[in-house]
């Protein structure tokens, strides 16, 4: 599947779904801008294979303006930047929510909003989700939850809105995907449950079909598919790649 007439722009890029996401697009030969708060070394790998680099916080109004007059017209965007703040349900203070909110709902609505009429007739937005959104189990993250439920009501309403272009949204709703922020879930659930790390390590596989984590590639497999000309008749969709997890 050859992408190479491609151009668009991944946020998150500097590490795990969003570093995938973007090394593969690169492989596929799209042009691509990566856009994260940080550099890293996974970034400096996606500048020296051609991409640009753009540093700035998605939750900023300024800076996603600034943004998009990087981007310009393209072909695709890709919504992977998110945080996860970890805390009891009964906890959870509003600066947190407010956080949670800022950076992993209201920056995929205000970036479809700023990018989406920029994305050439034909084009993709794709938007990560995650199981949170649907199974909300876990009583540390609900608010987190919150937020990915809302990214799923962002992807339907802006796939309405670009339909009239054949600009498809579509959302990919990972499971336990094997990233630096899955790790700092499990060391921060252990913390506040009193728990051991390994015990939860081993636990936390164990409403998975396959029993195991997904990776980050895996992901990303799923997302370039929705950027590319084979998903031409799919939009307003959330596919799951969570390993059983959530089962339609
Ligand atoms: P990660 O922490 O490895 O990567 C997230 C990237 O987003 C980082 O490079 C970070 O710097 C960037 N980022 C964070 N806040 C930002 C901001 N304000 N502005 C710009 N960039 C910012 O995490 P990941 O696991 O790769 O997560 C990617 C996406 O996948 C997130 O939206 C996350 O919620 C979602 N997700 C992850 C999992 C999982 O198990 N890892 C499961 C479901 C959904």
């Amino acid at each position: 599947m050859s992408l190479s007439r491609l151009r668009g722009l991944v946020t998150g890029a500097a590490s795990g779904i969003g570093l995938a996401t973007a090394a593969l697009l690169l492989d596929r030969g799209a042009e691509i801008i990566a856009f994260d708060l940080m550099e890293s070394e996974g970034a400096g790998r996606l500048t020296e294979r051609g991409a640009d680099l753009v540093l700035g916080d998605v939750s900023q109004p300024a800076d996603r303006r600034r943004l998009a007059d990087a981007v310009g017209s393209c072909d695709f965007l890709v919504n992977a930047a998110g945080i996860m703040r970890a805390a009891p349900i009964l906890e959870l203070q509003p600066p947190e929510w407010d956080a949670l909110m800022s950076v992993n709902a209201a920056s995929v609505f205000f970036l479809s909003q700023l990018i989406g009429p920029n994305v050439r007739d034909g084009g993709s937005i794709v938007n990560v989700s995650s199981v949170a959104a649907r199974r909300a189990a876990n009583l540390e993250t609900a608010a987190y939850a919150a937020t990915k439920s809302a990214v799923l009501s962002i992807t339907r309403s802006f796939a309405h809105a670009f339909a009239d272009r054949g600009v498809r949204v579509n959302a990919v709703v990972p499971g336990l995907i094997d990233t630096p922020m899955q790790d700092r879930l499990v060391e921060d659930t252990a913390r506040i449950r009193g728990r051991r790390l390994e015990e939860l390590d081993r636990d936390r596989t164990e409403g998975v079909p396959f029993a195991r984590l997904g990776t980050a590639e895996e992901v990303a497999e799923a997302i370039v598919w929705l950027i590319s000309p084979q998903s031409s008749y799919i939009t307003g969709q959330a596919v799951a790649v969570d390993g059983g997890m959530t089962m339609f």
